[in-house]
């Protein structure tokens, strides 16, 4: 699903590199995590990933293209939920989750469906100026999803939820892969790399150190 090759990236108008040659690759139908400390580079993949940043160095191949030379149409195949909740805040969560449903050309999922899935069922009237940190995390969560996306990125999902909530984003993300979804995960928990992921890549300042299964790690 995805093969990235000495990725090596300094912000514009910086001088300072931040990721220095990241080599991995992702299977079909894999849970992939980014576990790390803050600052060492997770969010900067990501957004690596998703076409948001360019001008990197070193090569990513996603769906068998190289990112660069993929256009737009790389958007109606991904799914992404941002560290930092983004939504329109004046309107209602179904609203939100409309507006995003009409910007793809492919099928979509109902809003109600994607908000029960996160447990926001009841709060789909609500105007998300009224949500709280947690329910803004989880509504992103249920955005990333309304396209039934084949590759789904996840920046820190959990961070900020309950226990409750963080069992039931874990569980989404696991039934997900369970329709064959491909996950790109990020976070600096241990028990959440080791609870969902096939496999984890630690990575401090901006180098993977090791990439492998939960279990041969914690052996
Ligand atoms: P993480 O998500 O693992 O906490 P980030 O990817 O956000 O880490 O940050 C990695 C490094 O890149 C940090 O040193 C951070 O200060 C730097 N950085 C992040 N965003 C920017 C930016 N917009 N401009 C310049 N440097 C940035
Ligand atoms: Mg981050």
């Amino acid at each position: 699903m995805l093969t990235v090759h000495n990725l090596t990236y300094t912000y514009p108008e910086t001088t300072t590199e931040v990721l220095h040659g990241l080599n991995f690759t992702i299977a079909e139908g894999e849970i992939f995590g980014f576990l790390g400390p803050s600052g060492a580079g997770k969010s900067t993949t990501q957004n690596i990933l998703i076409g948001l940043l360019k001008e990197y160095a070193g090569s990513i191949a996603v769906m068998g293209q190289e990112l660069r030379d993929i256009g737009q149409d790389y958007y109606e195949h991904i799914g992404v939920s941002f560290e930092l909740p983004n939504h329109y805040l004046k309107l209602t969560a179904r609203e939100n989750l409309n507006y995003f449903r009409s910007l793809y050309s492919g099928p979509t999922r109902d809003a109600m469906e994607v908000l029960t899935m996160v447990d926001l069922a009841d709060d789909a009237d609500k105007s998300v100026a009224e949500f709280s940190k947690g329910m803004k995390i989880r509504l992103n969560v249920a955005r990333s999803l309304i396209h039934s996306p084949r590759l789904l990125f996840l920046d820190e999902p959990t961070s900020g939820l309950d226990p409750v909530n963080a069992r039931r984003i874990k569980d989404l993300v696991l039934a997900e892969r369970a329709r064959g979804t491909t996950v790109f995960v990020t976070t600096h928990n241990m028990t959440v790399a080791d609870e969902l992921c096939d496999r984890v890549a630690f990575i401090t300042n901006g180098k993977i150190g090791l990439i492998d299964a939960p279990a041969t790690l914690k052996k």
